[in-house]
């Protein structure tokens, strides 16, 4: 059963009533950084900014994989650090992340380890099996700037980039221009009801052969919201169109 749903917003106090956690269980290691809790155990990331206790945990997105510290003290030993990352444990990681410190933290979903690195702290890469096959996160291989995937709906493979499945760039491209089309104006919400609520694609507009080692991505200028037809046309020709080019090609054909 999914008890939480993912990019949804989670304060603590939601957490614990969600989970049924009685008060004498409740803040304590839920504040610093992971917790088991029955089986199951529970991340919260601050993404590029300091936590709770000062620190900058350096946690950032690269594509859709969630590169993660454990605590600073942390070590390999360490029976919780053992637990994460025994590959047979019964029970689910779910990882939450914030960017601002007050804000409530977003689900991301159940994660599973795709590396680490025996260090103090540990470091571990996690990816996230249950929403790669979601539309909005495609299934690609890790460290790959390009990657095929089948947009549903077209039958057509297109070409993505990491950037267009970095969950937090996406979010703040969202945030800002809207979750609606930029090319063809569709909503999802707007056309299917609550089950289009939040879907859509972002596109890279950057040229990969204009990106080189020190590339930040603008979540606002470089990345553009597009459905997933439009976006698969944008791919169709090499290099890809530009949103204005579709638009025209869409607007011109009688
Ligand atoms: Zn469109
Ligand atoms: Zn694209």
């Amino acid at each position: 059963m999914q008890v939480f749903e993912i990019e949804n917003k989670y304060t603590k106090k939601d957490i614990y009533e969600i989970l049924n956690v009685s008060k004498s269980k409740q803040k304590g290691s839920w504040d610093t950084g992971y917790r088991k809790y029955n089986n199951d155990i529970y991340i919260f990331a601050n993404i590029g900014t300091e936590g709770r206790t000062g620190h900058d945990y350096t946690n950032y997105w690269d594509g859709d994989q969630l590169h993660w510290q454990a605590k600073s003290n942390s070590n390999i030993n360490q029976p919780l650090i053992r637990d994460i990352l025994d590959v047979n444990r019964n029970g689910a990681v779910h990882i939450f992340t914030r960017t601002e410190n007050r804000d409530a933290f977003i689900y991301e979903g159940a994660a599973v380890v795709n590396n680490f690195e025996d260090t103090q702290p540990v470091k571990i890469v996690w990816t996230f099996p249950s929403i790669t096959t979601n539309l909005m996160r495609p299934e690609l291989s890790p460290n790959e700037i390009s990657s095929k995937f089948l947009v549903e709906g077209t039958g057509k493979k297109i070409t993505v980039n990491k950037y267009e499945r970095n969950p937090l760039a996406r979010r703040k491209c969202i945030e800002f221009h809207g979750p609606k089309c930029k090319v063809c104006d569709i909503d999802f919400e707007e056309k299917y009801g609550s089950i289009g609520k939040g879907f859509i694609h972002v596109h890279h507009k950057v040229p990969i052969a204009q990106i080189g080692d020190q590339y930040t991505i603008d979540p606002i200028n470089d990345l553009v919201p597009v459905c997933p037809n439009c976006h698969a046309m944008l791919h169709r020709s090499s290099p890809v169109l530009s949103v204005e080019e579709l638009k025209a090609v869409l607007n011109n054909n009688p």
